[in-house]
């Protein structure tokens, strides 16, 4: 298969357009490779808008004609490197790429956390420093029911942060549909994602576009907001109508309609800017201008760049670019001192703050990420977090950036021994908390075991989790257990709802609370097969025999348990209760449910008698029928007690005093376990 390399030059759009020509490009049959060597075809997807994209594209012209591959440049093109351009490569417009319409491609997005969706395409300003009109032409807004349904799209497939592009974002209108609209109709999507947008000119913002920013939560408080001059004069000649001081009252605006509508949410919104020093003409004291309205302002970030002159756009051909390289520096050097300083204040106002922080990547034993203010924040954590959200304690803030510590989230733990009431107690707080509920039960995950588990049938309006996932024959233990629950607590977590983990699997709920790891360790069959044949007493022996330290903490009426201890210790080498923990996950409140022996007794009773009078003797000869009686899952209370019913050995009388004492028994020994963990509050 043919192979193909993109590599794009300039801002956010062309990254965006990069996604769709690679889409555009596979359709025709080609493969994507990540460097020059070994491609058959090369990609530039340029941008003209600065000189030193476009010098670097120059450089890289001898070594792309080694590489014998056939180029085509795209993108951001001026006229004139079109034309020299020519020479070299083919230059085609990105739009005839492809028989469809640009925007109607299905990009392929370069992140899975990340997405770029246009709004609009070109410009129809025409400020004087730029060539975005000549290289893109006139605005067209995308039709907001196609940029609806690509956000959703993102939503389904996890996508947590989406930037809506567009050169001048707030004049978007189609047919009648203004951004103002446009933000309101994205804020009803439902998912949990952020969204922000670049760039708004100052002169389009309107006071409905303010109110529904502020109003709609799914919209970040990060606003670029490019003031370009502070000077009245250069931003007359900028072609940028409004004034510094409109600006100023703008951003007060804005400041305020953040702070009354989102009061008690989240701190302020956070401005950044681009600022352009040295314009043709632009004397000290209107730079000094720049630099008042710049103070003023305290921007959390900006974007500073020396004025270069594009050719063909406006100020190339009518102003001379009179002020010196050194000079430009120097203006540039003195508006990054003010940066320092504001952002370093504003900054510090998130100090001691638990900031909601989406994770971006992973650089050594640091997680880089950027908060819903587009901070960049980092911290420690040994997790796999990259593309979660998460909540940092931040620590430590320079101007540039923030540092922390993960903040754990809650996590509530009902445990108790069986019988005791933890279902119900657990539904109610649910309810209360807006919670769902994952089940720490080592029997409630087996399809088909309804009765014999007491397995709850009305979750009363309550998402349950982990039950009835697997098949009785099914490999299964706590280490896939403890993956899975992970998975699932983290979800809830995500969709902004609390986690409760309730059940009476100590060893389930611990390789949670305490986070153990667990050693890969596959079965060994033939040693389950020679283990299978011994008492209990047997196994307990030859467990002592290999780790004594654990001999001492396993359940001794649990076969399951001791012959998994006996693989598992003989393929280590080490103790299978040795605890490997690793740094906990979550903030937990664990609550016990006591209870007395007596009124234990009397519910395990009546709901054996239950059971019985429910069909458990149906249910039990079913699965004994389909699996037989050796089936591990099945060799559990409620269940092994059948056999010797079906061979006729006992009466059901006896049959259900038996069970009832194993269960009692289980239960004792489920409280000795539980109640070692001090942690436990018990109600
Ligand atoms: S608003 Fe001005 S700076 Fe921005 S793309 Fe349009 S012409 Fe260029």
């Amino acid at each position: 298969m043919s192979k193909y390399h993109i590599i794009t030059f300039g801002c956010q759009m062309n990254l965006s357009d990069s996604e769709r020509i690679a889409t555009i490009i596979e359709e025709m049959g080609y493969e994507k490779i990540s460097q020059i060597k070994g491609a058959d075809l090369i990609v530039l997807n340029m941008c003209s808008v600065r000189q030193s994209a476009v010098d670097r594209v120059y450089g890289l012209i001898p070594q792309l004609r080694r590489s014998k591959a056939k180029i085509i440049a795209t993108g951001c093109i001026l006229e004139a490197d079109k034309k020299k351009l020519r020479d070299y490569v083919q230059v085609i417009d990105k739009k005839d790429l492809s028989k469809k319409s640009f925007l109607k491609v299905i990009p392929q997005y370069s992140s899975n956390i990340q997405a770029y969706v246009p709004i609009s395409e070109g410009c129809n300003n025409f400020c004087t420093y730029c060539a975005v009109p000549f290289t893109r032409g006139r605005l067209i807004s995308r039709d907001y029911r196609d940029i609806i349904k690509e956000i959703k799209l993102l939503e389904k497939k996890g996508y947590k942060e989406i930037w809506l592009l567009g050169e001048n974002v707030n004049q978007y209108n189609f047919k009648g549909v203004s951004f103002s609209d446009l933000i309101k109709k994205i804020d009803q999507i439902e998912g949990n994602f952020w969204i922000k947008f670049t760039s708004p000119n100052p002169k389009d913002f309107s006071k409905s576009m303010i109110d529904s920013f502020s109003k709609s939560l799914k919209f970040s408080p990060y606003l670029n907001l490019p003031l370009q001059s502070g000077d009245d004069q250069i931003l007359k000649k900028m072609n940028r109508p409004y004034t510094g001081e409109k600006y100023l009252k703008l951003v007060k605006e804005i400041r305020k309609s953040f702070k009354k509508n989102r009061k008690g949410l989240e701190k302020e919104i956070s401005i950044s800017t681009d600022i352009i020093v040295g314009f043709p003409t632009e004397n000290k004291k209107q730079f000094n201008n720049t630099k008042k309205i710049f103070s003023e302002v305290g921007f959390d970030m900006a974007y500073i760049s020396q004025y270069s002159p594009r050719p063909q756009s406006l100020a190339f051909n009518d102003m001379p670019d009179d002020v010196s390289k050194k000079e430009k520096k120097r203006r540039e050097e003195a508006i990054n001192e003010i940066l320092k300083k504001t952002a370093l204040k504003q900054n510090k106002k998130f100090k001691k703050e638990i900031v909601d922080v989406l994770v971006l990547e992973k650089d050594g034993e640091y997680f880089n990420g950027r908060t819903r203010q587009n901070k960049a924040i980092r911290f420690k954590s040994k997790r796999d977090l990259l593309g979660s959200f998460v909540k940092v304690k931040v620590n430590k803030v320079t101007s540039w950036n923030l540092e922390g510590e993960i903040v754990k989230p809650k996590l509530i733990v009902i445990s108790g021994p069986t019988s005791s009431g933890k279902t119900d107690l657990s539904i109610k707080l649910a309810k209360k908390f807006n919670g769902e509920i994952v089940s720490a039960d080592s029997r409630l995950v087996y399809k088909g075991m309804d009765i014999g588990t007491a397995k709850p049938k009305d979750f009363k309006g309550i998402p349950h989790h982990m039950i009835d996932i697997i098949n009785p024959d099914d490999d299964f233990n706590v280490a896939i257990y403890k993956e899975k629950a992970i998975k699932i607590i983290d979800s809830i977590i995500e969709r902004g709802k609390q986690p409760f983990l309730v059940g009476g699997t100590g060893l389930y709920l611990k390789s949670i609370t305490d986070n153990l790891s667990f050693p890969k360790i596959e079965s060994n069959e033939k040693l389950r097969n020679d283990l299978e044949k011994k008492t209990l007493e047997e196994l307990f022996l030859i467990y002592q025999g290999i780790d004594e330290e654990g001999s001492k903490k396993i359940d001794i009426k649990n076969k399951r348990r001791l012959i998994r201890a006996i693989e598992v210790s003989t393929a280590l080498k080490e103790g299978f209760f040795k605890e490997r923990k690793e740094e906990e996950l979550y903030d937990v409140v664990h609550l016990g449910i006591k209870i007395s022996n007596d009124k234990l007794k009397e519910r395990i009773e009546k709901r054996v008698n239950q059971m019985v009078r429910n069909g458990l003797e149906k249910e039990v000869r079913k699965l004994y029928k389909k699996y037989g009686f050796n089936l591990p899952s099945l060799r559990t209370i409620g269940y092994q007690e059948w056999k010797e019913y079906f061979d006729k050995k006992i009466n059901l009388k006896d049959l259900k005093e038996k069970i009832v004492l194993n269960t009692f028994k289980f239960s004792k020994r489920q409280l000795t376990w539980f109640k070692k963990d001090k942690r436990i509050k018990w109600i």
